[in-house]
């Protein structure tokens, strides 16, 4: 009953997975190990798609991008070079894994910090096939509505009026594929924005992608721990300074105010 949303977890397993934090030794910088004991799928130095170890979900089959070579990077200061190619990696990895038809649908998401639910502090992401639940049955358009904060033909960059979990969530939808890299750049402003300006406490979030009927989105969702009202009762609360943010993350990554138009 109700297994369009209910997964069935694996305590089992997931009571032997490692949880790494900085200084600890690292199963995703050991690529040696990788090559060795671990089963790689897909590789575009330096990312890689890794079957994930640990495959603490039944009914799904748990897949590890790995971003970097080392731990001590991030999304927020990646060049952008490494940002755009790690994008195109990523959702290209992810379209030809829903392609393949093996799945019900597949969910392409990053966890970052103690917050976010991720055990392993090296950058990567994950893609899961899920084998019986479609995730896009629970993704409505009003999801991805928001206050504009910038666009580009076929991409837009937005903070979301209707979150899905609350508060500050931001929305990148994506029309038209040619666009990707500027889609890269406008996660890599709002992740910088979170963890530099206004998520500083507790420095995590997550990266979410959906297939859309038109393209993709992502949202960029600032993690904190849980509000009761949300947990208990499903009740969403969204902030009622959204343009007070929106007003920041202009001046601080969209201005052109400095240097132009001062005559
Ligand atoms: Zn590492």
């Amino acid at each position: 009953m109700f297994d369009d949303i209910y997964m069935s977890f694996r305590t089992s397993i997931a009571r032997i997975k490692p949880v790494s934090r900085a200084g600890d030794y690292c199963p995703f910088c050991d690529r040696k190990s990788i090559y060795e004991e671990g089963k790689v799928i897909r590789e575009e130095h330096p990312f890689m798609l890794v079957e994930n170890k640990f495959q603490t979900l039944e009914h799904a089959y748990q897949m590890v991008l790995i971003e970097s070579e080392t731990c001590d990077n991030d999304l927020s200061n990646y060049n952008k070079e490494h940002l755009h190619r790690l994008l195109q990696f990523g959702v290209r990895c992810w379209q030809e894994i829903e392609e393949s038809g093996e799945y019900s649908s597949v969910v392409f998401f990053k966890n970052h910090g103690v917050h976010s639910g991720g055990s392993v502090f090296h950058p990567h992401m994950q893609i899961v096939g899920l084998n019986t639940i479609d995730y896009t049955k629970h993704v409505y358009p009003h999801h991805f509505v928001g206050l504009v904060i910038d666009e580009k033909e076929g991409v837009q960059f937005s903070l979301s009026r209707y979150p899905r979990s609350g508060f500050t969530e931001f929305n990148i939808v994506l029309r038209d594929f040619s666009m990707l890299s500027y889609m890269a750049d406008y996660i890599q402003v709002a992740v910088h924005f979170l963890l530099n300006h206004m998520n500083k406490k507790y420095q995590s979030y997550n990266i979410f992608f959906y297939r859309l009927e038109d393209g993709i989105a992502a949202k960029v969702i600032l993690r904190a721990p849980g509000s009761p009202y949300l947990m208990g009762y499903s009740i969403v609360q969204v902030p009622d300074n959204q343009q007070e943010i929106i007003d920041r993350v202009q001046s601080l990554y969209f201005s052109t105010s400095f240097g132009e138009n001062t005559t």
